[in-house]
Parts: C-alpha cells; structure tokens; sequence
C-alpha cells in the first residue's frame, strides 16, 4: 500500500543494514508502515547517484527541464486527494489543511516550470578597461535537502522544484514522523520524466550520521534544510567543512498585533488562520497575542467562539476541522507550556486539557493575561494554543514583538495603511501578513530574519538559492 524502502537511483532497495522503523499514525497510535532506514553506506550511494544523473540533468536545456516539472505539476494535481490522505494518515493534520497542502505542495512546481526559464545573466563593460563583464548563474551541484514533519509533502516541493529547476539533482531526507508521502511522489516524479538519480530519498532514524556524512562528501554543494534552529545550528557547522551553501528555514515566534483600529472581523479571520491553519504545528503559526486593551474584550470573545466551534477528531474523517499533533512529545510540550502560562497567571478561556485515549490530541485553548515570562511567549507553541496579552502604545508593542531571536512572520491588523507600512517597516521579520493571516505563496520570497533562518524559498530567490553566480571577464 504505502512505498516503503529507500529511492536511490530510480531503485526502491532496502538499507543497507536492513534496519527499519515504524511509521505511526497520530490519531490511533497503531503502525502505519515500517519504512527502510537509510545508513551512511546508502547515503553515499544517494550522493554517487545523484552525481552522475546531475550531468545529464542540468545539460538539458532549461525548457526541457521546465515541462517536467509542468508535467509534475498535472499529475500532482489530479491526485490531490491521494495525497491529502496520505498526509492526514501520517502527519494527523484534517483534511482540508492536508488538502490545502497538497495544492500547495504542487503549486511549487507549476511556479519553478515557470522560473526555470528565466535564467538571467548580464553584460556589461568594465568602467576603466572596457572589458566586457558577463555573469551567468550555473546550477551549484548536487543538494542536500533536510525536511520536517509538519508539511511531508510542501517542504519537499518548495525544495525539489526549484533545485530541479536550476539543473541540481538531490537527496533528500524527509523527518522520520512523516517519510511515507515524499517516497509516493517518487513514481509521479518518474512519470512526469525526471530521470533515475536524480531525485533521491533517503529515510533514515540516523539522521544525524546520515546527514553529516553527506554535508562533509566534496560532491554535495548545497544543504537546504527546513526544521528547528537548534538542528539548523548543527547542520551550518557541518556544512562550514566544505564551504556548502546553505539554506536554513528555521523556527518562527510570530507576533499577532491587533490594533483599536482593526477591522475586528478581518483580524479575528486571520487570527484564525495564522493559529489554526495545521493546527498551529506551523513555522508561520501565531505564537504571541498582542491584542489593543480598547478591542481585547471584543477580540477575545469572537476568536474563543470561533475556536470553541472548531470540531476535534480523527483527520481522516468529514467535518473534523482539528486532528491530532503529531507525536507524543509535541502533544507533552504543548501541555507543558499551557501548565507554566496558568502557573504564572494566565487565564484559561477555552480548552487547556488533554482528552484521555489513543490519539495525540490537544484541544483549540485560548489563554489570556499571559505574563511576557510565560514560556509559550519566548518559545515556539507548535500546537493550538492561542496565547493572548494586550498592550497600549504603538512603540511599545514593537518592541514587544521583536524581542525575539526570531525573525519569520509577523501579523499586523490595521485599517490605517500608513501605520501598517510604518509597523511592517519596523518589525524584524522577512515576512509581514498585514491584514492578512496567510503569507505562504510559491511566487513570494519566503524566509526569515535573525535565527529563523538564511537564504529565501519560492519566488525568484528560491532558484537561486541553487546556483552559483559565474562571471568571464572577455575581450573581443
Ligand atoms: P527538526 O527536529 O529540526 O527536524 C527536521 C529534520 O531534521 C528532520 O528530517 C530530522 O530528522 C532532521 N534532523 C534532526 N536532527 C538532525 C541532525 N542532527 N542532523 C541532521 N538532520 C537532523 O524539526 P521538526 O521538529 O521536524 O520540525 C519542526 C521545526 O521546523 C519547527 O521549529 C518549525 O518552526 C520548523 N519549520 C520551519 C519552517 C520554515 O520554513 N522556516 C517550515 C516548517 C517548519 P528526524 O525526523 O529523523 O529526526
């Protein structure tokens, strides 16, 4: 049912220690699949492969490259549903957040079908010689790509295709939570025609090992890599041996600030999206509350109804808005934080108590008075937890929100555009939802500032992320 060993060369093939690991499902704890467990032997064997397909693959000309990811895009698209619950099954995520997935998910490789064609370079002369000066941009060599488990199928796309799109060939290894929707897009990728080794996967529960013996391997040139600050810390010294270059996306602690002129409505909407959109188990997710003291009543109590409404269960069923978070230690953590908020202060209005039974559930919890010591207001929630305070001045609550070492999203509701550019201008985060709950677009820069992060995915910068910048000084 499930593809479960690893992908090398076009070749689904067991580890080489035949070692493996057992995939769960969040919403009943029962084992979904034991997948192949990548080791260092197979990890090198990913990297030859990728290697020589590499030559092949970034000699086709940019068009050809180009219709194969259109042709991935097609194929994706008509299998929406396939995908979604995959997703759902491993990840716990509903449906219509696994659904949203997927669609975006494939979007990323109708968008780099279209950017792969945009190679641009310059010419110019040289001021004092009157050389010619040409720059060109090559594809920087066989990448590495490291993913996490809250988007199985979305931060392997925003990767692969724009990697693709460039002429890189990769490896890569999706989280250990979630490996089993990365492997099914092998066939479809084979399919749409991109050739044997030039997309490899490699599960592996040695991540570590894995990853490192690849980063230090004189053929990997780039390492991109989606997932926590502490492991994009870990894998930025790796990469420093061989001087690769690296794209970090890591973790976010996004302020909400709604202001006394916000439409309420618009901001209780977005609210909604920013905290629930995947349950919360999202880089993007609203962390942080910074709610006017004029409009907190009025915010709170519409966003705890809308929150009180959302329906808990099992993904895979219809009507169920919120699943299960993905692991044990997820659904502990957030507990843990909604435990240290109340023992500081705070206020429970909805929810604040996991259900006893299988399943790693945590219902939608709204917490207000939330003192600035709480631990959920420095650290990532990852779960669907809203964590309110209010404050009074403008300055001041810029303040509050860049008191961070994050820098990912930042949401700011307004009906003055001026004060929400000159907010959005002050804030330091690479990405501002102002009036707006969603930033994630596969035409729009996506990437932080500070310790979220290095580098951008998506837009025009995300292929450039995978290639390296070539300039021939000429006479003619
Ligand atoms: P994680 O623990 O950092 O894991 C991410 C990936 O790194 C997994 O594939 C994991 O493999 C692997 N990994 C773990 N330790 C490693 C090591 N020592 N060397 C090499 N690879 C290693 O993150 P996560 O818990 O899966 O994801 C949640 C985090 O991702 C959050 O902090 C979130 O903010 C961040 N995130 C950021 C963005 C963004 O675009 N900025 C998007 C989504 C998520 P195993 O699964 O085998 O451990």
């Amino acid at each position: 049912m499930f593809q479960t060993e690893l992908y090398i060369n076009g070749q689904w093939r067991a580890a080489s220690d035949s070692v493996r690991f057992d995939v769960l499902n969040p919403a009943d704890e029962t084992v979904l699949a034991s997948v192949a467990s990548g080791t260092v032997e197979d990890a090198r064997a990913a990297v030859d492969a990728a290697a020589e397909a590499m030559k092949g693959w970034a000699a086709k000309t940019p068009r050809a490259r180009a219709e194969i990811l259109r042709k991935a895009f097609e194929l994706m698209t008509a299998r929406l549903e396939d995908f979604a619950r995959l997703i759902t099954l491993e990840n716990g995520k509903a449906r219509a957040d696994a659904m949203g997935e997927a669609a975006y998910a494939a979007e990323f490789f109708r968008w780099f079908s279209e950017e792969a064609v945009r190679g641009e370079g310059l010419l110019a002369r040289a001021p004092a010689s009157g050389a010619r000066i040409l720059v060109q941009q090559r594809p920087a060599g066989v990448a590495v790509l490291v993913t996490p488990w809250n988007y199985p199928a979305a931060m392997g796309t925003r990767k692969i295709a724009p990697a693709l799109a460039a002429g890189c060939s990769v490896v890569i290894k999706p989280a250990s939570e979630t490996p089993l929707t990365m492997l099914a897009l092998m066939p479809l990728l084979e399919e749409a025609g991109v050739p044997p080794g030039v997309v490899n996967v490699l599960p592996s529960r040695s991540s570590g090992a894995v990853v490192d013996a690849m980063l230090r391997d004189p053929r990997v040139r780039v390492v991109s890599f989606t997932g926590s600050t502490a492991v994009g810390r870990k894998l930025l010294h790796s990469a420093a041996e061989q001087v690769l270059k690296p794209a970090m996306e890591l973790g976010g602690n996004a302020p909400v600030i709604v202001f006394e002129d916000a439409d309420i409505d618009v901001a209780v909407d977005g609210a909604m999206l920013a905290k629930m959109r995947n349950l919360g188990e999202a880089c993007t997710a609203a962390n942080r509350f910074y709610v006017h003291e004029d409009v907190a009543e009025t915010f709170v109590d519409r966003f705890t109804a809308r929150m009180a409404a959302l329906k808990v269960g099992n993904g895979i069923e219809d009507g169920v808005d919120v699943g299960p978070l993905v692991n044990a230690d997820t659904r502990d953590k957030v507990a843990a934080f909604v435990a240290d908020a109340v023992a500081k202060g705070a206020k429970v209005r909805l929810g604040g108590k996991a259900p006893e039974g299988k399943g790693f559930f945590y219902p939608p919890t709204v917490l207000t008075d939330v003192p600035g010591n709480a631990a959920c207001v420095g650290d990532e929630i990852f779960g669907p937890v809203a964590a309110i305070q209010t404050f009074r001045e403008e300055g001041e609550v810029v303040r509050r929100a860049n008191d961070t070492e994050y820098g990912l999203v930042a949401y700011v509701f307004t009906r003055d555009m001026a004060r929400g550019l000159r907010v959005s201008e002050q804030l330091d985060f690479g990405m501002i939802g102002l009036n707006r709950g969603l930033v994630s677009d596969p035409a729009a820069p996506f990437g932080g500032m500070k310790q979220s992060g290095l580098g951008r995915e998506g837009g025009h910068e995300g292929m450039l992320e995978f290639m390296e910048t070539q300039y021939i000084s000429a006479s003619w």
